[in-house]
């Protein structure tokens, strides 16, 4: 397990680290809180944290809190607290903060192996929990409220100057698909389809054969490439089915988001691109306009 400890003494630090290291556990040590808590953030393999309450410049509780906000936004990690001054009224501070568990400093090697073995089994199950909210069982793919999420999450990294651009696409006449050769062959083609799709950026599979595929750091141009090189490769699918080879082809919508834009309203864009392409004969990228913007943040 990936541990970040934090505690204004190096030699606190040295003991600890000390007492993981040798049972496999990779180790990271801070004396200063503010860079273990931009460490924690930016370093998603960590899993747990253990803190003195004693650090500066955030106090330890003030930590755990921070931490206890990554943690709730579908981050497995375990907060545990340290103090030398073991008293209810620090204890309960400490889980009241956020922190999970609680340790004497120094803590017996013994006691702290128990507490991290419980802290993995429970990071195990939590990061299991959040990959089945998050992901589509058919494609593995984002599930719409997970791609919107980091979607939102994209367009806050790349700030108001950024460029970040949305693809969407839909199987086109797909009924006829599911109607000649039968449901599975219908699942295998939006699989062929994700598997397509999911080395591009953040995707997802926003209903039954709709997708979208979020690009950043790239101008309009750079997707538009992008969605008529998988116009291509879709075209070129061969779906397996016991009626021989099926093929089949997408339309596809591409937006550029636009400074103060919701992410909303990049995606409504690109859907009423995505409508055009069907609606002017399919198997086509249509850009949106970027004068056309529907909603403005804020
Ligand atoms: P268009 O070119 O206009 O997109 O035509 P279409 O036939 O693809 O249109 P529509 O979006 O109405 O059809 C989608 C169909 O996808 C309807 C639904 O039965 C089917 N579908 C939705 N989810 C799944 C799924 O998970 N598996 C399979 N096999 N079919 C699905
Ligand atoms: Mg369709
Ligand atoms: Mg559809």
């Amino acid at each position: 397990m990936h541990i970040v400890i934090v505690d204004s003494s190096r030699v606190v630090l040295r003991i600890v680290a000390g007492m993981l290291e040798p049972r496999g556990h990779v180790v990271t040590q801070f004396t200063d809180s503010v860079e273990a808590l931009a460490y924690v953030t930016d370093t998603p393999k960590v899993r747990a944290l253990i803190t003195s309450l004693e650090v500066r410049p955030l106090s330890g509780l003030e930590l755990c809190w921070s931490a206890r906000l990554l943690a709730e936004s579908s981050r497995p990690l375990s907060i545990i607290a340290m103090s030398s001054a073991r008293n209810a009224r620090n204890l309960a501070e400490a889980l009241d903060s956020g922190a999970d568990d609680f340790i004497d400093k120094p803590p017996g090697a013994e006691e702290l192996q128990a507490r991290l073995r419980a802290a993995e089994r429970l990071t195990t199950l939590q990061g299991d929990l959040i990959r089945l909210a998050e992901t589509d069982p058919l494609t593995a793919l984002l599930n719409r409220r997970a791609f919107l999420q980091r979607t939102r999450d994209a367009a806050q990294k790349a700030g108001p100057f950024g460029n970040l651009c949305a693809i969407l696409l839909d199987i086109d006449h797909f009924k006829r698909i599911n109607d000649e050769y039968g449901h599975d062959v219908g699942d295998a083609a939006i699989k062929a389809v994700a598997g397509l799709i999911e080395p591009e950026g953040i995707a997802g599979r926003l209903g039954g054969e709709e997708f979208a595929v979020i690009v950043a750091g790239h101008p309009l141009a750079a997707a538009e490439a992008i969605a008529s090189r998988l116009r291509l490769k879709a075209s070129d699918l061969r779906i397996r089915s016991p009626k021989g080879p099926v093929r089949l082809t997408c339309s596809f919508g591409v937006s550029e988001w636009s400074d103060g834009e919701t992410v909303e309203g990049l995606l409504k864009r690109a859907d009423i691109a995505l409508y055009e392409a069907k609606a002017t004969g399919r198997n086509r990228v249509v850009s949106a306009m970027a004068d056309l913007i529907l909603a403005r943040a804020g």
